[in-house]
């Protein structure tokens, strides 16, 4: 089946105030597009931020609809003691609402008297209507006061209506922004913001030091007491490419942002740590020198992955926010052809260095009008196509070869160490594919 391309409008781009970090956004063809949208929503989070945080369990104020998304989510995850759940909160109206702040408070007193080892807690909210009447954030407070202080009791949302799956993360991080203590020094600490494969946390952690750079931190950190204090001083260098709203509450409590491209593949992580360095002062010179060698074994590492990606043209549908330094990883390590590059949200003060190594006249979706999109997809027949779950099993049948983007943050992917494994993810589909067709 083939369908022609309708032309893409050029509605977004001219009436935006060009942001910080925006230096040539005329290099691309950034358009927006309004429609339906085939996203999951932002509880999904919840799968890797509960391995994350350590202490913390994750009660999602939810339906059924709610709690069977989390169990298929994280489905093949079987807990002895499991670190979510959901309070299904049934029909009710509004002279209803004090009985459901009375469940809501037994749920949690019974949770918390059988579970001591709970030392944070995160009301989650979700879409429907009873669960908005509900307000979480009085609520979280209340509980706050009456478990402290063994449980601090934190909310955000994970609405469908409000956010993409990865957006869960921004809420809950700009949650923990929010409650994190007052730092009074004025010296500049490092503050590494995204949740991270234990793994490469650690990675980071050595090289910094390596660097002669101890004065980082990580948010979040593996454990509730462990939370850094934040303020003036504090320069926060982002991990991960989809925490608009953290980085706001970071900006308003005094602390700085330091632009860079995010640390995906060679290029990537070289320049991540290159401006993490800067902004505590150390010279960039001898960084990048000290970096030159393990950035080099990540692009040998990749050897293998080019020969097999070099030339073959990919396509993003808007899903994770990771799409544009992903892109960039694919064009300029692995010499793959961006066909287009859907993002959800694109942040141009966060993405301006991730939008400046895309090559000139890179295709940008922002937002999503799925059937239009789907159209313009199959129509230029790329190789391989990015995208959620929802469209991936159809394109699949439809001879599409795909790459399920949900996968991008539930592997390790960022870092040196990581390259070939993020490399991997593309190979890999091609590669079945290829094999089924034979
Ligand atoms: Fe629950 Fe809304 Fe997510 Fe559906 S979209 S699982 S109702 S939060």
């Amino acid at each position: 089946m083939s369908f022609a391309a309708p032309p893409l409008t050029n509605s977004a781009s001219p009436q935006r105030t060009p942001t910080i970090g925006e230096r040539q956004p005329e290099r691309h063809q950034i358009v927006a597009e309004r429609g339906q949208r085939e996203v999951f929503c932002g509880l999904t989070s919840i799968v890797w931020l509960h391995r994350k945080i350590q202490d913390a369990f994750f009660l999602v104020v939810g339906s059924r609809t709610c709690a069977h998304l989390l169990q298929s989510a994280a489905g093949v995850m079987i807990f002895a003691e499991p670190r979510f759940a959901t309070a299904v909160i049934g029909e009710r109206d509004l002279a209803g609402l004090a009985d459901a702040n009375d469940e809501l408070d037994a749920v949690v007193d019974r949770l918390l008297a059988r579970r001591p080892d709970i030392k944070l807690l995160f009301l989650v909210g979700s879409c429907p209507s009873e669960v908005i009447k509900l307000d979480l954030s009085r609520a979280a407070q209340r509980l706050s006061v009456k478990h402290a202080p063994s449980v601090r009791v934190l909310n955000y949302s994970g609405s469908g209506i409000e956010t993409t799956f990865t957006e869960g993360e921004d809420g809950c991080l700009a949650a923990l922004a929010t409650d994190a203590p007052a730092r009074d020094e004025a010296a500049p600490r490092l503050l590494v913001v995204g949740a991270l494969a234990d793994v490469v946390e650690d990675q980071f952690r050595r090289t910094f030091a390596e660097l002669g750079l101890t004065d980082v931190d990580f948010l979040p950190a593996r454990q509730a007491q462990s939370m850094p204090a934040l303020g003036p001083g504090t320069r926060f260098l982002l991990a991960q490419p989809f925490l608009t709203e953290t980085a706001r509450v970071l900006t308003n409590r005094g602390c700085d942002h330091v632009p860079a491209p995010f640390p995906l593949g060679a290029e990537g992580t070289l320049d991540w740590f290159a401006a993490g360095a800067a902004a505590l002062g150390a010279d960039v010179g001898a960084v990048r020198e000290a970096l030159s060698r393990r950035a080099d074994r990540a692009r040998a590492s990749l050897q293998a992955a080019r020969e097999q990606l070099s030339g073959k043209r990919v396509f993003f549908f808007p899903d994770s926010q990771l799409e544009l330094p992903i892109a960039r990883f694919l064009h300029n390590e692995l010499g793959m052809e961006l066909v287009e590059v859907g993002t959800p949200y694109l942040n141009r003060a966060q993405h301006g260095a991730e939008l400046e190594r895309l090559p000139q006249g890179t295709r940008i979706t922002e937002g999503q009008n799925v059937d239009v999109q789907l159209e313009r997809c199959r129509a230029a027949t790329p190789d391989i196509v990015v995208c959620g779950l929802g469209l991936a099993n159809p394109l699949e049948a439809e001879g599409v070869t795909t790459k399920w983007s949900i996968e991008l943050v539930f592997t390790p992917i960022h870092g040196f160490e990581q390259a070939a494994d993020l490399a991997g993810l593309f190979t890999r589909p091609l590669v079945r594919r290829a094999r089924l067709e034979v």
